[in-house]
């Protein structure tokens, strides 16, 4: 055919109408109709995408695969993952029966929120714990910090602002953030400050609990969008908090001397001298056996308490948790480490010494955990400077630990 005379077969325009047109098989199409069709597919994929929304689907694990899949991830803390699975399968089990009861328009028994609190040291792996689960169910996560937030009005972040970490991480996508998880660590920072009611206002402690209490309960929260203060003409986001999972963390700080106190209350007469004395020798678990009341005596308000219906506490590390902790997990440090030298052709060989090394120095420091990357970083930075220098294999054993390490 005469290129004058070829036309798109979509919209009929002749080839001096437009800017191109592409051929096919037994037909043309043109410029203009490629940027329409174009804009409309896309207009679709996003509409499906709203509808297969990859959080939409929760697809909910059984206790069971919960726990053996956070096993991969967390060390220790069997009670713990028990615990947690339990609770986020329920979570989870409410939220599908809830949709069902709404669709039936119908209603049955109210199962209520298990938000969870967690309570153990520093660095025994409750931010873990939470961050695995999101990480299983491929649910929205932020973390937050409760010792920024204040009471509205004072210096700080309103807590409202927890909300706007999770609509952030999921790009103000309101229906998945409403399914989200939450953290909120160092909860225990904003205990009331005196058990006292005292003339000045509690603003981070008290004041803060009971701002939170409403976002935990469950109810359409005014959300600002960038966080930090709202200001009267800041548009809000709302969202319905009604699904969200909060987990909270908190080391609790004293608190074992609090339960100590209550059970050997209980328990005078029946314990005997020798056993008491053994128990605090022992460096007694305390923690095992919080109960509400500490946690009211400790300084937190008895509403912010019952919004967490699962209360758990997480083991202090041993040594040999440690050393489990540096090399099994799927993500170990030892085999970041490895990695990362790997990807310059580098092997590391690390004895098991070396590793007892890093072991004591972390578990004297005690910051669980944490000690252990620190730690790493001096041994290995100077490595990873000179990487270009090290041919092949690095050999690191009990003595260069030793040596790096000799300033800890
Ligand atoms: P925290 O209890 O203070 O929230 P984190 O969960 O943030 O502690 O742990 C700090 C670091 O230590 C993280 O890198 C984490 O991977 C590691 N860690 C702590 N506890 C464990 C554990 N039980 N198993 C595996 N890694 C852990």
């Amino acid at each position: 055919m005469e290129d004058s005379l070829l036309k798109c077969n979509f919209c009929g325009r002749k080839k001096n109408e437009i800017h191109f047109l592409i051929s096919g098989i037994s037909g043309h199409i043109c410029n203009y109709c490629i940027e329409k069709t174009y804009s409309i597919i896309h207009k679709k994929f996003s509409e499906k995408n709203i509808d297969n929304n990859k959080y939409e689907s929760i697809e909910i694990k059984k206790p069971r695969e919960i726990k053996s899949f956070l096993d991969k991830y967390v060390i220790g803390q069997n009670e713990a993952k028990k615990i947690i699975s339990v609770a986020v399968y329920n979570h989870y089990k409410r939220i599908s029966q809830k949709e069902k009861e709404k669709e039936k328009n119908e209603q049955h028994t109210e199962i209520e929120k298990s938000n969870i609190l967690l309570i153990g040291k520093t660095g025994t792996g409750k931010t873990l714990l939470a961050k695995s689960i999101s990480k299983l169910l491929k649910v929205p996560f932020a973390i937050a910090d409760a010792t920024t937030l204040t009471e509205a009005g004072y210096v700080g972040e309103d807590v409202e602002s927890i909300l706007t970490r999770l609509l952030q991480s999921v790009n103000y996508d309101i229906r998945s953030a409403e399914k989200g998880i939450i953290f909120l660590d160092e909860i225990d920072k904003i205990s009331r400050k005196s058990n006292n009611p005292s003339i000045t206002r509690d603003v981070s402690g008290e004041g803060v609990q009971q701002a939170l209490l409403k976002i935990l309960e469950g109810s359409v929260i005014n959300v600002p969008p960038q966080g930090g203060r709202k200001h009267p003409d800041q548009k809000m986001i709302q969202i319905n908090t009604e699904n969200i999972l909060f987990i909270a963390g908190g080391t609790f700080d004293g608190i074992e001397k609090i339960i100590s106190d209550r059970i050997e209350k209980i328990s005078i007469g029946f314990l005997t001298k020798e056993r008491k004395k053994n128990n605090r020798e022992k460096n007694y678990h305390y923690l095992k056996n919080i109960l509400a009341i500490d946690l009211k005596k400790f300084g937190l308000i008895p509403e912010i308490i019952g919004r967490f219906p699962i209360i758990t506490n997480l083991n202090p590390l041993d040594k040999n948790m440690l050393k489990q902790i540096l090399i099994e997990p799927k993500n170990a440090l030892i085999k970041q480490y490895k990695k990362l030298f790997d990807m310059d052709k580098v092997s590391i060989n690390i004895t098991d010494e070396a590793l007892d090394i890093i072991v004591d120095k972390t578990f004297q420091l005690g910051l669980g955990a944490r000690g252990l990357r620190t730690f790493c970083e001096k041994i290995f930075l100077d490595y990873m400077f000179d990487i270009e220098n090290i041919k092949n294999v690095l050999n690191v054993d009990k003595n260069i630990v030793m040596k790096k390490l000799s300033n800890y």
